[in-house]
């Protein structure tokens, strides 16, 4: 019952074990799989916007570049570019160094040279540009998209740009959030010096996030999936691209935890349906085991009590269902009647004198006990054959044998059913009468001597017998004392001329 309980308990656990862990694979790297879909999808959407958005400037710089001297041209493609577009949060025009239009307008800032790293930049570089984020001289986290302006000639007049306020409301976070994915995911973008351009929490915005090889990987260029810690400590599955134009990375990661947090419940449903039928399972082993050992417990029980003469009946009534305890039933009831008639032949043989079939002085000892027991009064009739020497002298020993056959015949045909004959040794007999008195066991004796007397035995003729009577408890309640009383009466009658009866004197 163990064994079958404990295998199909480790099968369950087992099956339960494997679920979980092929579920949880799949999860995990369908998850990956999502997060790397889900960041490539968004790092291509980001490039898209920046590159309308520097196409965006080149055409306002075509515009400018036909009359960069007409203040009212450059206001009005400064406003247009900032609010006809919605790509940038403002719009700068900047010639020969220092600010020509704005949108919003600065009237303050008309005229003045802007010491910003984006402006600095593009001032250096004087090709289209996007810069890394900056914090703005208005404590705005920037990032400054510009394209050069040239003249007829091809002399550098100074750049159109854009911003955007990474910390307010702008076309880059509206595009993100437009896809902001449920389930606990969630996605950031990082500049190429690891600072933090968009996150859903936007206080994290403008971090500088260090040893993450995620980051390091995406800003490398690389695409790709990884499991990493975050800087809350939780294992995260992260899918990253990078965005080409700008150097930026995009990863887009979900808890671990929330995504195995649908397969616990999912495990714990399948546990709940699973035990009503394991509970079945169980009990049926339990039951086909019981019925199993029951017959072989039955069986190995009446192993120990073979020689119980009840044991045939009790192993017959085990009901052995099936073939191999069966089998056992049969050989074993096989070997119970042979060991029992075993001892039957045992019993008997220790009871009985070989030569004449008659008990023998063991045998007559219990029997005597049992009359004893029961107060049955009896008589003992102590018979020796007279001058037996003579017979195996005369006839041999052979002969001798078969006289004391044939004397136990007649004495048998004198003898009732519950008289006990005996013999006890060589060629004396012992002749039990129960419920017989000294009288009558005398009268008895007297037809037995003469029937002896008279009944010719072959080759050898007749013998004579001469019987000492003695009686239990009249003569003594010791039953040594009843045999040595009859003992006497024996002797008595063979000194007083053999072939006789004679009762034992009662002191
Ligand atoms: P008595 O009249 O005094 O009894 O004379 P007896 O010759 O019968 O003397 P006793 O009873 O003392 O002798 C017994 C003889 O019986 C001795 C032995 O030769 C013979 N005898 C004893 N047992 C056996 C036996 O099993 N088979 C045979 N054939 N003879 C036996
Ligand atoms: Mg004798
Ligand atoms: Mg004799």
């Amino acid at each position: 019952m163990l064994l079958a309980f404990s295998a199909a308990l480790s099968t369950l656990v087992g099956s339960f074990y494997s679920t979980y862990q092929v579920q949880k694979e799949q999860l995990t790297s369908y998850t990956l799989k999502s997060n790397l879909a889900y960041a490539q999808k968004l790092a291509s959407a980001t490039d898209n916007f920046l590159k309308s958005a520097l196409q965006q400037l080149e055409y306002s710089a075509k515009i400018i570049e036909q009359s960069p001297s007409n203040s009212k041209l450059l206001n009005d493609e400064a406003i247009r570019l900032n609010h006809q577009t919605d790509s940038f949060n403002s719009v700068v025009i900047n010639l020969h160094g220092v600010v020509a239009a704005t949108s919003p307008h600065f009237e303050s800032l008309i005229g003045q040279q802007i010491q910003s790293p984006g402006a600095i930049e593009a001032l250096k570089e004087k090709r289209p540009l996007i810069s890394e984020p900056y914090l703005s001289a208005a404590d705005n986290l920037i990032v400054f998209i510009s394209h050069p302006l040239f003249d007829f000639e091809g002399k550098y007049l100074g750049y159109i740009g854009g911003s955007l306020y990474l910390k307010e409301k702008n076309i880059l976070n509206e595009l993100l959030e437009q896809h902001y994915y449920k389930g606990g995911s969630y996605l950031y973008v990082v500049s190429s010096n690891k600072r933090i351009l968009y996150h859903p929490e936007p206080a994290r915005i403008g971090n500088v996030i260090a040893n993450n090889a995620v980051i390091d990987a995406v800003i490398d260029g690389e695409i790709g999936t990884s499991t990493v810690i975050n800087s809350l400590n939780k294992p995260m599955l992260a899918g990253y691209a990078p965005i080409t134009l700008s150097k930026w990375g995009i990863v887009a990661q979900r808890p671990l935890e929330s995504t195995l947090s649908s397969l616990d419940t999912l495990t714990i449903e399948v546990i709940e349906q699973t035990i009503p039928m394991a509970l079945v399972t169980f009990i049926f082993i339990g039951l086909f085991a019981h019925f199993i050992a029951r017959p072989l417990k039955r069986l190995a029980d009446n192993a120990n009590t073979l020689d119980d003469p009840k044991s045939l009946e009790k192993l017959k009534s085990v009901k052995s269902w099936y073939f191999e305890s069966q089998k056992l039933k049969l050989a074993m009831l096989r070997e119970v009647t042979l060991l029992q008639a075993q001892i039957g032949v045992l019993r008997h043989d220790s009871q009985t004198d070989p030569l004449t079939d008659t008990h023998n002085r063991r045998s007559l000892n219990g029997l005597l006990n049992q009359l004893m027991l029961k107060q049955t009064p009896f008589a003992i009739l102590e018979i020796d054959i007279d001058f037996f020497k003579r017979v195996n002298d005369t006839f041999g020993h052979d002969k001798g044998d078969e006289t004391l056959v044939s004397l136990t015949n007649i004495i048998k045909k004198l003898s009732r059913r519950d008289d006990i004959v005996s013999r006890i040794g060589g060629e004396e007999f012992v002749l039990v009468l129960p419920n017989e008195n000294s009288q009558s066991a005398y009268k008895i004796a007297e037809r037995l001597r003469k029937t002896v007397e008279s009944t010719e035995i072959n080759t050898i003729g007749t013998i004579t017998i001469s019987i000492g009577i003695a009686t239990w408890p009249e003569h003594s309640t010791d039953i040594a004392q009843v045999y040595k009383c009859a003992d006497k009466a024996l002797y008595h009658a063979k000194e007083h001329g053999r072939n006789r009866c004679v009762v034992a004197d009662i002191s």
